[in-house]
């Protein structure tokens, strides 16, 4: 795409919005069914091009980017109507008589930047908040998926308006020619480095944004926690999507105590998921290419543990990684270094929940901080900070409908889903009505006489 038909789709799009077509309520509902029809009535195609883009397994690609993508849709669309009404704001008496509401108006023309993990629920859900509060929508997927990339785009040009959404396909030429337009807000999910680029480039229209990152997020387990239940949950979160979600668990912290156990219980986790050689089965993902394949078996190179407790097999050509656990790993290893972001599971011991605590406060902000114990998730809650959190489990913090998704610091900033998806999409606007049939009040007409001062102390 050149920079001068990024221009026209946005100016194309913005006759659309302006038209009032994208603000109708029935419009927004219609939008939002179709984009869960479109989800379901592809879904053999959508698991093709996500198993070819990720050796995504068909449950994970069904739960996690198709049926967790239409349920979103479906909430909006039913809830829309109830959160687009005004919200009345009490007038204080020296104000009156007069109401005061809050409107919620849709942004405008907004785009919606996406990663190739999820690479349909990280678009469809933005798209979906983004039509519920009425804007005209730009999405670009992910050119590192590039069989659902192509899909996605095909079906939204068959379901949806093409008059107010549109999918531009590309990698940073086309995202840059993009950026370079004029939003009215952008949602980025990916990466830090280029959320920097999103953030300076919508900068200099001063466009909102809203920023959905990563980062290194910790799973803590102390010596009173399920250790079972640990080992499974932390399985599930590690191992789904190959380890390639932006709420896994990055590493693990243990209290020494139970540190064997717990390792124990994750290779048997990973046995009882995957079988004997994980490589033949067909529940276990790929690394998305091998570029990420390379950067994940550099990380595990470059030392600074003990040993390779579990897995630890690499095959760069065929983008697998075994699920992978590493024991005696020192805060200072590459491990620990960046969001691995792959199947490798760093563990360090603790002795006392002041060394986690103090590490996650040294490092930056994560996305999702999980705790396992019977009697300390608080404390580690109220000595901490994440985007999210889960006590005695891992991820589903992500599923409650209208529980805000985002992170904080280094993990992004603004959020959605549910709700806040709506409220991220929608300008609130500050209305004050007065009747027109008063007389004009004294007080604020000069001359500011010593009876008016008066008067104006005793009502405030
Ligand atoms: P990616 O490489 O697919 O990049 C994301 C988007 O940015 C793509 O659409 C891409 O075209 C665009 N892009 C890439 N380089 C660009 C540039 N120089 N200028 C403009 N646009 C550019 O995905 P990724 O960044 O590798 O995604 C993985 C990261 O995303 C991880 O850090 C992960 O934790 C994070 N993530 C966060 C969330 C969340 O919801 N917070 C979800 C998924 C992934």
């Amino acid at each position: 795409m050149a920079a001068a038909s990024a221009e026209e789709l946005v100016r194309r799009l913005r006759t659309t919005f302006e038209s009032g077509r994208t603000r109708d309520l029935d419009w927004r509902r219609e939008q939002l069914a179709a984009l869960s029809q479109m989800l379901r009535d592809n879904e053999e195609d959508l698991l093709a091009a996500l198993a070819q883009d990720l050796g995504k397994p068909r449950w994970e690609a069904w739960a996690g980017d198709i049926a967790a993508s239409a349920s979103e849709a479906d909430h909006l669309r039913k809830k829309l109507g109830g959160w687009a009404k005004d919200t009345g704001i009490r007038v204080p008496i020296a104000f009156r008589p007069a109401r005061a509401a809050i409107t919620y108006q849709p942004r405008g023309v907004v785009l919606v930047i996406a990663p190739w993990n999820y690479p349909v629920y990280l678009l469809a859900t933005p798209l979906a908040a983004a039509l519920a509060a009425g804007n005209a929508v730009v999405c670009k997927p992910s050119e590192l998926a590039p069989a659902t990339s192509a899909l996605i785009t095909r079906l939204a040009g068959e379901y949806l308006d093409p008059q107010a959404i549109t999918f531009v396909e590309g990698g940073v030429e086309e995202t840059t020619d993009l950026l370079a337009q004029k939003w009215d807000h952008i949602l980025y999910t990916g990466n830090g480095t280029v959320g920097r680029v999103v953030a300076a480039a919508a900068a200099r229209h001063l466009t909102p944004t809203t920023l959905e990152l990563g980062g290194k997020s910790p799973a803590i387990v102390h010596k009173d926690a399920n250790l079972k239940q640990a080992a499974s949950r932390i399985a599930f979160a590690k191992w789904s999507n190959a380890g390639q979600t932006c709420i896994a668990v990055d590493h693990v912290w243990v209290h020494h105590d139970v540190h064997d156990e717990l390792v124990e219980r994750l290779a048997t986790e990973i046995r009882e998921r995957y079988g004997d050689d994980p490589r033949q089965s067909a529940d276990f993902g790929r690394i998305v290419n091998e570029r990420h394949a390379e950067r994940v078996k550099a990380l595990l190179d470059g030392g600074g543990y003990d040993e390779v407790a579990v897995g630890g097999q690499v095959d760069v050509a065929a983008r697998y990684i075994a699920p992978t656990v590493v024991t005696g790993v020192k805060p200072d290893a590459a491990l620990m270094g960046e969001e691995i972001f792959g199947p490798v599971l760093p563990v360090l011991g603790f002795d006392d929940l002041s060394e986690p605590i103090a590490h996650i406060n040294a490092s930056d902000h994560p996305l999702a901080l999980y705790v396992f114990s019977r009697r300390n998730g608080d404390h580690v809650l109220d000595r901490t900070t994440s985007g999210g959190a889960c006590v005695n489990d891992t991820m589903l913090h992500i599923f409650p409908p209208d529980l805000p998704f985002g992170g904080v610091g280094e993990s992004g900033y603004g959020a959605y889903h549910g709700k806040w998806g709506f409220e991220t999409f929608s300008h609130r606007r500050s209305i004050y009505r007065r009747p027109g049939f008063f007389v004009e009040s004294a007080l604020t007409k000069a001359p500011y006489t010593a009876i008016k001062e008066r008067v104006a102390r005793f009502v405030y």
